[in-house]
């Protein structure tokens, strides 16, 4: 495996690799949902890129850039292992210049749910993984489904400006008792892991009236925010079809069940697709 942390070293790099090329970009604090990626993209090409970036420009005034966890050692090590071919981790000088050209989110899917909580995020995620995508140029890029709104804009994005890369969703991962794994879960103090649990079981919830036959998003939701009330504060529930249409009905094979919530210091999001 070699590190790369400039663009043109990774440009040398990429000479090298013929055939098709998967691509993993993360934040790092590599976690087992992030390793699923990484070894589905391993399996399915020729070569692999893992990105290692915290990029400023998707955090909010006031959030966590600054304490984000980083793992530089650890992560590179489970790059190492999983056989990524080049670990890209570029510093934030090498990716931005000064008066940039900026993509922004679309006006309704991306200021809807964790866009109007959090505005602003999705034009710098997209610019980042815009840039990211260019780098690569990879045959495949990997993408999980616990950060549902997030892949389909980036879906959104590779047809509006017709990118020449085939974007793969990849099963959210969790804990032995259903957590939805994420970098952020380190700030979890015990009890408060405990009552993390509150967002999967709410989504299981929904899935047993589901799948009892009750179909009505009022009923679900309501049953939904019950079941979350060990959370400190809830930010939404929602239920969505594939599109991010809201739902007055479950439509079996085109619904997401989304739910973000705080519990201590992070906010959480987890989601369900039926
Ligand atoms: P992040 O480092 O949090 O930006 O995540 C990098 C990629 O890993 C994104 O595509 C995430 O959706 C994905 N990811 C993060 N947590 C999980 C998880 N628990 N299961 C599956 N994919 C995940």
């Amino acid at each position: 495996m070699i590190i790369v942390r400039d663009i043109e070293t990774l440009q040398e790099a990429k000479k090298e690799l013929g055939g098709t090329v998967g691509f993993v970009p993360t934040m790092g604090a590599l976690h087992h949902g992030h390793l699923s990626l990484i070894r589905q993209a391993r399996e399915e090409n020729d070569h692999l890129i893992v990105s290692i970036f915290v990029n400023p420009t998707q955090f909010l005034e006031g959030e966590d850039l600054d304490s984000y966890p980083r793992k530089e050692e650890a992560d590179r090590k489970i790059c190492e292992l999983a056989g990524v071919d080049v670990l890209f981790m570029p510093t934030i000088d090498e990716m931005y210049e000064h008066d940039e050209l900026c993509i922004g989110a679309p006006a309704v899917r991306g200021y809807i749910l964790e866009g109007e909580k959090r505005p602003g995020h999705f034009d710098g995620m997209l610019q980042v993984v815009m840039k990211l995508l260019n780098l690569s140029a990879a045959t495949r890029a990997y993408f999980g489904k616990k950060d549902a709104q997030q892949l389909a804009l980036i879906t959104q994005m590779v047809k509006n400006y017709f990118m020449d890369v085939q974007i793969v969703p990849c099963e959210i991962v969790r804990d032995e008792n259903g957590l939805a794994l994420s970098s952020r879960n380190v700030y979890l103090e015990s009890d408060e892991k405990r009552r993390a649990l509150c967002l999967s079981r709410a989504l299981k919830r929904a899935t047993k009236m589901v799948m009892a036959g009750e179909l009505s998003v009022k009923s679900i939701k309501k049953e939904m925010f019950e079941v979350l009330d060990e959370a400190d504060k809830i930010e939404y529930v929602a239920i969505v079809n594939r599109e991010f249409k809201a739902l007055e009905e479950v439509e079996i094979g085109n619904t997401i069940i989304l739910v973000a919530a705080w519990v201590g210091k992070p906010r959480l999001i987890d989601n369900l697709w039926i």
